[in-house]
């Protein structure tokens, strides 16, 4: 193929189209001030680049740990490229031939792929009609299957969905292995919609992985985390690559981290967004799914693919991804939202 951007198994088109509403990105580049700061923290590590980055990226946990709060300390932080390479070490540290990890479906298409890479077993369950995850329908699954790690994302993506800490707790009971609830899209949350977080003490079997791709606008920068019991970072450690985290990873890291203040603003901006989409959405007629994510799922078009292509044609990304009768939606900028906007009432 003479095609230089790969498409599969990741499955969304990165097209270059005047508003790119398909991946779930911050729609805010970073503002002169963070630019001002990011060059000058590259510029103070510049002269170092000739070393190897700090292995153990020890000031960047300290800075997340801080940021996290809930009394989480920096050993119980762990960082990589992404939460995607964060999954991929948990896969191999407590995955791998002969083990099996269950998740409920629909949910984030990368932990199906990067456990059947890790050559782990994917068992797919289901969450309820809305969406949602009761206790019980999580709780039968696991103890059906008693797979080594359960997958929970909470904010759910493509839904937007969240978890009850109920359920969470719920599968912590009876989970023979590791349970990890993804948290890429916590700072989204609307008000009064749980962490994980807050279960970590007394739970060593549980890992919470969040990401600086969306609410800190670093999508590019790749730096994913996880807050866990000590011994989960300690078994991540033997199956990391030496010096994964680049120096200038690290610094940027840190630099947006000293800067969230201006950055999580931005988010409270996207939450409103978001909010007066959904009101928007469902004052058209259509169905949409709780959300306290930064986009939307909503539908239900029994020919999806007509509706998605005719967005697209007035120059308006979304993605087609979930079940079949349903379009989600990243929250942009309030430009972004108003050509959507007029782009799907042209299209339906
Ligand atoms: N987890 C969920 C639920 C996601 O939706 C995403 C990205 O869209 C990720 C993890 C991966 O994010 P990153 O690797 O950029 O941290």
């Amino acid at each position: 193929r003479d095609d230089l951007r790969g498409q599969e198994p990741y499955g969304a088109p990165q097209l270059d189209v005047p508003v790119r509403l398909n991946t779930n990105e911050n729609p805010y580049p970073p503002s002169p001030r963070l630019v001002a700061a990011l060059s000058e923290a590259i510029a103070d590590i510049a002269g170092g680049l000739n070393r190897y980055p700090d292995r153990d990226a020890v000031e960047l946990r300290k800075d997340l740990a801080d940021y996290l709060g809930n009394g989480v300390t920096a050993r119980q932080v762990w960082a990589a490229n992404g939460s995607n390479e964060i999954i991929q070490q948990i896969l191999q540290a407590f995955g791998g031939p002969g083990r099996t990890a269950l998740g409920f479906e629909p949910s984030y298409s990368m932990h199906p792929i990067i456990t059947g890479v890790s050559g782990t077993r994917w068992i797919n369950a289901h969450r309820d009609e809305d969406f949602g995850l009761e206790a019980e329908r999580a709780v039968a699954a696991v103890e059906e299957h008693r797979p080594d790690i359960v997958f929970l994302t909470s904010p759910n993506n493509p839904t937007g969905t969240a978890l009850s800490l109920d359920a969470i707790e719920a599968v912590l009971r009876v989970a023979p292995g590791m349970v990890v609830v993804d948290e890429a899209y916590a700072e989204f949350r609307r008000e009064g919609t749980p962490s994980a977080l807050s279960l970590l003490s007394g739970n060593p079997r549980l890992i919470v992985t969040r990401t600086m791709s969306k609410a800190f606008a670093m999508a590019g920068t790749r730096v994913g985390y996880l807050a866990a019991d000590p011994a989960v970072v300690d078994a991540l450690l033997l199956v990391r690559l030496p010096y994964h985290l680049s120096a200038v990873t690290q610094a940027v890291a840190r630099t947006a981290i000293a800067h969230q203040e201006e950055l999580l603003g931005a988010v409270q901006t996207l939450r409103d967004e978001r909010d007066a989409l959904v009101a928007w959405l469902r004052g058209e007629g259509l169905t949409v799914a709780d959300s306290d994510a930064n986009f939307v799922l909503f539908g239900r078009f029994p020919d999806r693919h007509r509706v998605w292509q005719g967005i697209l044609d007035r120059g308006v990304l979304i993605r087609e991804v979930g079940p079949p009768e349903w379009l989600r939606v990243s929250v942009g900028t309030p430009d972004e939202m108003a050509a959507f906007r007029t782009a799907l009432k042209e299209s339906l």
